[in-house]
């Protein structure tokens, strides 16, 4: 349990002040991971990581993409989430079935997910603590916890 409570207890990064971070800034990022810095990356990266942490599907981002005139399929935003979350831009949660949730903070967090909505936001890290879980199976070690309370309007 001991490794659990550390994972558990690790500070979490500060978010950085990020309001519209320049192309550059992206362009680094992508080469910083081996993602070569094509301009399709860097509308969709910019769009993104320009506004702080979020959380959003390939439908939400391929809606901002048409707003913005980055001219995109869907096919190519699927495409790069799911290339911006092999090379650890990115964290994909299992929210349901039904669409995958991507969020710009790939460290481990926990969530609340607004049923109504269908939106995910971030749980206050100092909001919650996992205990008594069962014991792993031999040979096992916990890697990560990753909890999402689902939230619906009262009445
Ligand atoms: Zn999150």
């Amino acid at each position: 349990m001991t490794g659990l409570s550390t994972a558990l207890s690790r500070p979490m990064p500060a978010p950085a002040p990020r309001r519209g971070c320049p192309l550059s800034d992206i362009r680094d990022k992508l080469r910083r991971v081996g993602l070569r810095p094509t301009r399709q990356r860097v509308s969709l990266g910019w769009l993104l990581f320009g506004k702080g942490d979020r959380h959003v599907t390939a439908e939400l981002l391929f809606d901002e993409a048409a707003r913005a005139r980055v001219p995109v399929s869907l096919a190519t935003v699927y495409n790069t989430l799911h290339q911006f979350t092999q090379a650890g831009l990115l964290r994909q949660l299992a929210v349901d079935g039904t669409k995958a949730y991507f969020d710009t903070n790939p460290s481990e967090h926990h969530h609340f997910f607004l049923e109504e909505e269908g939106r995910l936001v971030d749980m206050p890290s100092e909001g919650m603590t996992v205990s008594d879980l069962p014991a792993p199976p031999a040979g096992m070690e916990v890697a990560g916890i990753e909890v999402i309370v689902r939230l619906r309007k009262k009445g």
